[in-house]
């Protein structure tokens, strides 16, 4: 399997002569799931063992990579919320001159490309450039967290709206997320990027109406090796995620449901996890 440095490939194919145009190359944008590679669909997995080139995200398990084809290059373009290997116009823009250049690729993300996956942004961009490409779905962390860590997301008894909402700009003015409709009765609320501002989460939905003894669980890499999830309540939530150093990946799920889940654990056997 060959790396590619981030230094090389941004010295990717310069534009072809003109008078000799190359038929663009084209995308697939492929949703890694949530890291157990048992999770990628048999598409996904078809995408991957066929490409030359793969372009990568933070949040792609080593266990799914281990799926490309060896002779396929592998471009790391990162993205931790808070350290961006290359900023998102730099992967739009990189994705565009290999297209044109006339490479076909995958664009591997984490999860589902376009929850919250800055799928939607790529495709715009590829569209808009006469780029051909297709989008395979992929489980989102949400689906995941739901069934590795026994929490059924949308028991009719316990909620009749399941709500994903994105934690990452809360805390900044421009962006305000709509805390009466995040904080409405018998719904699941499943918050992505939302440890760094879970505090303020949490005091937020309080304030605008959920008890704070609302069930409420965090769940880290959720379907590999190393998932951990730790349950009370929407108050005590920072203080377990402190207690027990909670990190990202992971989700916060508030609602009745989590209160399932003793219930829900006691039958299941232990699943085949990633290794
Ligand atoms: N497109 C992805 C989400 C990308 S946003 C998807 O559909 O799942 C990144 C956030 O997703 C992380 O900060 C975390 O909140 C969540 N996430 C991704 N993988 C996860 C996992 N295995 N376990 C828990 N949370 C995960």
């Amino acid at each position: 399997m060959s790396f590619v440095e981030e230094a090389r490939w941004f010295q990717a194919p310069p534009a072809q002569d003109p008078s000799a145009p190359v038929a663009p190359g084209h995308v697939t944008l492929v949703g890694a799931g949530p890291g157990d590679p048992e999770l990628l669909t048999v598409r996904a997995l078809r995408a991957l063992q066929g490409a030359r080139m793969v372009l990568y995200d933070h949040l792609v398990s080593r266990e799914v990579l281990q799926y490309v084809d060896p002779a396929a290059e592998l471009v790391y373009v990162g993205k931790q919320s808070s350290q961006h290997t290359l900023p998102q116009e730099s992967i739009i823009d990189l994705m565009l001159r290999l297209a044109r250049s006339g490479r076909s690729l995958v664009r591997l993300k984490g999860g589902d490309c376009f929850i919250f996956g800055r799928g939607g942004e790529e495709v715009l961009a590829l569209a808009e450039h006469g780029i051909p490409y297709d989008v395979v779905p992929g489980i989102t962390a949400a689906q995941a967290a739901g069934a590795c860590a026994g929490i059924a997301l949308t028991h009719r008894e316990h909620a009749g709206t399941l709500v994903l909402a994105t934690g990452h700009l809360c805390g900044r003015d421009e962006v305000a997320l709509d805390w009466q409709a995040l904080a409405r009765p018998r719904q699941t609320l499943v918050i992505y990027m939302g440890i760094a501002t879970l505090a303020l989460i949490c005091r937020e939905l309080q304030a605008h109406g959920l008890p704070g003894g609302t069930p409420a669980a965090l769940v880290e890499r959720a379907s590999l090796a190393q998932q951990r999830c730790v349950t009370g309540t929407l108050a005590g939530l920072p203080a377990l995620a402190q207690q027990h150093d909670v990190r990202a990946p992971a989700l916060i799920v508030i609602g009745e449901v989590v209160a399932l889940q003793p219930q829900i654990l006691r039958g299941m056997a232990v699943p085949a996890q990633a290794g």
